[in-house]
């Protein structure tokens, strides 16, 4: 089974390109805000990581989504498209000054702090703007999640976060500071986690820290337990939408919410991974010595995944009836990392076919580049291509 798509508009559109199918999209939110709306007091921020397109942004800020921002860049990205402050949180290991003075000016709901260094130079810029900055602690709950190395943040070993033994201590410092307050823990194990479990033992984590601060009279108001729910790369029309359910029941019934206490989220590639597909067209087919490639014209500038992560994307001959035959599928960079996938059965390949690079709407374009002096990709959404 293939993805459905307006062939005719690609055959007329330049390439490459981002296509974002913006009905599959509303629809992924719309299955969001049902499942998280069955528990009190649980709030989903969109981590815009993922995807800042701002027509894509425009669409989740008008679902009601709040924005997680890992920049200033990305705060103002958030701003631009219409996400209210008072819906904006900040984390990052690395937060400059001017990146943290945005922040305050623009008064965010929440940091979330990474570090006593950074508390403090938090502490201090806001009392040069008679402020008082909003702050929740990053815990590195040493839970590993099921997934890539590259992509897990919650191990000891990670540079993510303060260690959980650390927090009374963090607390107690950030008390004693005049201009911050702490409003909560804040949480992220990794990304593209499929296996509740790992969701679980995290839920477990949090139980044990919030029984132990509250044996030191500490209250928690907010709960952030991050993102990391991940979508089925390899059938992309079957399950086009993410198992929300038994995410947000996994955290309503494991995490023991005490009384009027919120739980956010903050999910990215679960909201936009499989709205958008890298549509490309074969430049030209080789047969080599002993396999043929199909060279396409996008490369790791404008999908770097599989180069970076050895991701799976799959990958469909849109165009192409004909018999399947076995094929490399490479973009033109100078990099033997260039590759979207080696020994793949696609319907027969001629040049001027058109390929779309399935589930690339998280982590696509936001990271393409400009190497070999290449164009950024464009993107559209389906309103666009008519
Ligand atoms: C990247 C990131 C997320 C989103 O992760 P997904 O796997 O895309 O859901 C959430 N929170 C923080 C702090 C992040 O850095």
């Amino acid at each position: 089974m293939k993805g459905v798509f307006p062939l005719n508009k690609f055959k007329e559109t330049e390439t490459p390109f981002y296509y974002y199918d913006t009905g599959l999209l509303r629809k992924t939110l719309r299955s969001i805000n049902i499942e998280a709306g069955k528990h009190d007091g649980f709030f989903v921020h969109y981590a815009i990581k993922a995807n800042a397109n701002p027509k894509i942004l425009n669409i989740i800020c008008q679902a009601g989504l709040g924005a997680d921002c890992v920049s200033g860049g990305e705060i103002q990205a958030a701003i631009d498209s219409g996400f209210s402050p008072d819906k904006i949180v900040f984390a990052g290991v690395g937060k400059s000054d001017k990146e943290i003075n945005l922040g305050l000016d623009k008064n965010i709901f929440c940091f979330n702090v990474e570090s006593i260094p950074e508390l403090s130079i938090i502490n201090e810029l806001a009392a040069h703007k008679g402020k008082t900055a909003r702050v929740a602690f990053r815990i590195n709950p040493n839970v590993g999640a099921h997934t890539h190395a590259n992509i897990t943040t919650g191990l000891a070993e990670n540079k993510f976060g303060i260690a959980m033994d650390d927090m009374e201590d963090v607390i107690g410092i950030a008390s004693s500071m005049k201009n911050v307050k702490f409003v909560g823990l804040h949480f992220h194990i990794g990304s593209q986690i499929l296996d509740m479990g790992d969701f679980a033992s995290l839920c477990n984590r949090i139980n044990d820290l919030q029984n132990r601060l509250e044996t030191h009279r500490i209250k928690v108001e907010n709960i952030n337990a991050g993102g990391g729910l991940g979508i089925d790369y390899t059938h992309p029309n079957k399950v086009p939408i993410p198992d929300f359910k038994a995410y947000f029941d996994t955290y309503a019934r494991l995490l023991k919410q005490r009384k009027g206490q919120k739980i956010h989220f903050e999910l990215g590639r679960s909201v936009v991974g499989q709205c958008g597909s890298l549509i490309s067209k074969v430049l030209y087919v080789k047969h080599g010595s002993v396999k043929q490639f199909a060279i396409i014209d996008a490369g790791m500038t404008d999908l770097i995944r599989p180069a970076l992560y050895q991701a799976y994307h799959k990958i469909e001959n849109i165009s192409s009836d004909k018999t399947v035959q076995t094929y490399d599928v490479v973009g033109p960079i100078c990099e033997s990392s260039d590759v979207f996938a080696k020994a793949i059965d696609l319907n027969e390949c001629n040049r001027g076919d058109i390929i779309a690079i399935r589930s690339a709407g998280a982590y696509g374009e936001t990271m393409a580049s400009q190497y070999n002096c290449r164009p950024l990709p464009k993107g559209y959404i389906s309103e666009e291509l008519q």
